[in-house]
């Protein structure tokens, strides 16, 4: 949260916080709706992890599709699968667009995601294929995930498990994207990938932090300017 309302800040994009912790979903819902409704809002983003069982699959339906800046809307998900112009959630769409952005080449390429979630390894996935890679998805019940992800030219780790991928899960010269952003004891950030073991193999590593993190950061902000131009309140 801090590191979108600093990027936001830098772009001149006016972010608001709202903490509703100890709120009922039905006063979370009535919340979303009215932001849904404000035509001075363009862009809403709800922060998990949610308290008191809440889930965002429930909560995202509260969000209009044309402030879902980050995918939250099963409307904005299954967009995505069709393949439509609706809002990807942003740290799904930042792994295609470090790719798309170092020129690795997609198309006939072999990717594994390891990760199923609604907000990372699923629209991952989807965009992934909607480029043209050919896709495999690991999850916690995937049998022999070491040899699965040894398949790929591009692996994307999205577990939240630390350095739960190393070497021995790279083909040699793979790119590796690592989303995973896992607290410390001391208070710092690693990966889902041993980044050390990795480097033996991978042509291409990012690093966490600094990786996929500021990049969803600033996707977040390129859509509430999507979102405000589509609205007509901001200049083309
Ligand atoms: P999540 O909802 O907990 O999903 C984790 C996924 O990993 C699940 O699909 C789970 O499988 C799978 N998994 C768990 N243990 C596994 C194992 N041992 N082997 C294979 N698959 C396993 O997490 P998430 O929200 O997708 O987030 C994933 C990571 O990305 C976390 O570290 C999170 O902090 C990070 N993240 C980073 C950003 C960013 O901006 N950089 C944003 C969002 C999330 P099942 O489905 O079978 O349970």
């Amino acid at each position: 949260v801090r590191s979108i309302s600093r990027t936001a800040g830098k772009m001149g994009i006016e972010c608001v916080v709202e903490n509703h912790y100890g709120a009922s979903e039905s006063a979370l819902a009535d919340r979303l709706l009215a932001l849904s409704g404000d035509p001075a809002v363009h862009g809403i983003i709800c922060q998990t992890p949610l308290p008191n069982g809440m889930t965002l699959e429930s909560l995202g339906t509260y969000i209009a599709p044309a402030k879902d800046v980050d995918g939250a809307n099963f409307a904005s998900l299954g967009g995505v699968a069709a393949g439509l112009d609706s809002f990807a959630p942003a740290t799904a769409a930042a792994v295609l667009e470090i790719l798309s952005h170092e020129k690795i080449e997609l198309s006939g390429a072999r990717a594994v995601v390891v990760g199923r979630s609604n907000v990372v390894g699923k629209p991952a996935a989807l965009l992934l294929l909607a480029q043209n890679a050919t896709v495999t998805v690991c999850h916690s019940r995937t049998t022999g995930l070491e040899a699965v992800c040894a398949t790929a030219d591009i692996l994307v780790a999205a577990v939240g498990r630390p350095e739960l991928l190393n070497a021995g899960h790279i083909k040699q010269g793979a790119v590796v994207i690592d989303v995973g952003t896992n607290p410390t004891a001391d208070g710092a950030l690693v990966g889902d990938v041993d980044a050390d073991s990795a480097r033996s193999k991978a042509s291409a590593l990012t690093p966490v932090p600094g990786g996929v993190g500021p990049v969803t950061s600033m996707l977040l902000m390129r859509n509430t300017i999507r979102a405000a131009r589509k609205s007509g309140s901001a200049p083309q």
